[in-house]
């Protein structure tokens, strides 16, 4: 009898699944989510909306509304042309499955966004993972010999990083893609949180492209990410997108909302001065450590963090429990801002589980 032992390759077998823990009856503070919803009259309109959207026929393959509405929001330059995934997760894994080849590598930094990782192992890359310093910020002279060792045909870069939440220095990221044999792929999955982006030079780089996702900015359930960049690099990629890897609801609900761009940046913006607001309560708190965040979450160090984490569950608070993913992240958690309602509950919640 034929096993998946046999057949399943050793490297897939050796992964765990991708873990979402359930979040039922808890407040969500673990994925980076947008905790506001539309106003209720946009809701309304965009549910009238999708009503008349046409669901017996495949999507527009080539979601040319959805693309105007984006590079609109975003002013993305005409110069650069577009790629569209089911979120920014499929957009990493259509590059990967681009460059793979015998002996080809996929270069990151930790800690870092763990799909990297994974879906470089999916796709039968060699993956390299150059350790940060302990304050999170970028070992330039690892990683610019890890690339003259490795020779990458692609590096991965968060910028603000996850979990991190720090922005890595601009001239050492410009270092890094100047010093590449190969691609490098800013991901910019936190821009609308961030001080700064790297949209505005992409074009002065042959081997860049830059990545986006609306994920974070309260569409997270419609799965929509974006790689911005020069028409050679996005012409092949889009090879090897499926043809309709962005189904009907998704394109008109992206499409409509992101006709209400500034309702989004609103809410981006009042979750940066709630950031602000969270970081000093954090800093302020006896056996806690925060990092300074450019994103839409805090990372913070406490004594114990399993202990504290369960503590905040008993009390009805999920947050993200890091600390195992990587020895640079020794007791940290990782909290979303929500609501004021909801950071208020959490501060309680964590005062009570230190
Ligand atoms: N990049 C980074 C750095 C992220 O943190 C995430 C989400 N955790 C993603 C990409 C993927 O986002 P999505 O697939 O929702 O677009």
């Amino acid at each position: 009898m034929t096993t998946p032992s046999q057949i399943v390759r050793a490297s897939i077998r050796a992964l765990s699944a991708y873990h979402v823990p359930p979040s039922s009856g808890l407040i969500k503070l673990d994925a980076m989510e947008n905790p506001y919803a539309l106003p209720p009259d946009l809701q309304s309109e965009l549910t009238a909306h999708l009503a008349t959207v046409p669901a017996n026929r495949y999507p527009d393959a080539g979601a040319s509304e959805l693309k105007g509405a984006l590079r609109h929001a975003m002013r993305i330059p005409d110069a650069f042309d577009l790629l569209l995934g089911n979120g920014s997760d499929e957009i990493i894994q259509i590059i990967a499955q681009s460059v793979a080849k015998p002996g080809a590598t996929l270069l990151s930094v930790e800690p870092a966004f763990v799909m990297f990782r994974m879906i470089a192992t999916f796709c039968g890359l060699d993956y390299v993972g150059v350790p940060l310093r302990a304050d999170f910020s970028l070992d330039l002279d690892a990683v610019l010999s890890a690339i003259d060792r490795h020779k990458p045909a692609v590096i991965f870069l968060a910028y603000p990083n996850n979990p991190t939440g720090n922005l890595f220095d601009i001239e050492s990221v410009r270092r890094i893609v100047t010093a590449a044999p190969g691609l490098v792929v800013i991901d910019e999955a936190y821009f609308a949180f961030s001080s700064r982006s790297f949209l505005d030079e992409l074009g002065e780089y042959a081997n860049a492209v830059l990545m986006r996702t609306v994920s974070k900015l309260g569409l997270a359930g419609l799965r929509l990410g974006l790689l911005i960049g020069r028409p050679e690099w996005i012409g092949e990629f889009e090879k090897v997108r499926l043809p309709y890897n962005l189904n009907v609801l998704t394109q008109a609900a992206a499409t409509f909302t992101l006709r209400h761009y500034d309702v989004l940046l609103a809410q981006a913006a009042r979750i940066v001065r709630d950031r602000a607001d969270l970081a000093s309560a954090l800093g302020g708190m006896a056996g806690v450590a925060a990092y300074p965040s450019e994103a839409n979450f805090i990372l913070f160090r406490v004594r114990d963090a399993a202990a504290t984490f369960e503590g905040l569950k008993a009390r009805g608070i999920l947050i993200k429990n890091v600390s195992v993913a990587h020895p640079l992240l020794g007791n940290c958690l990782r909290v979303t801002i929500g609501t004021p309602e909801e950071n208020a509950a959490f501060l309680a919640a964590l005062q009570a589980s230190l």
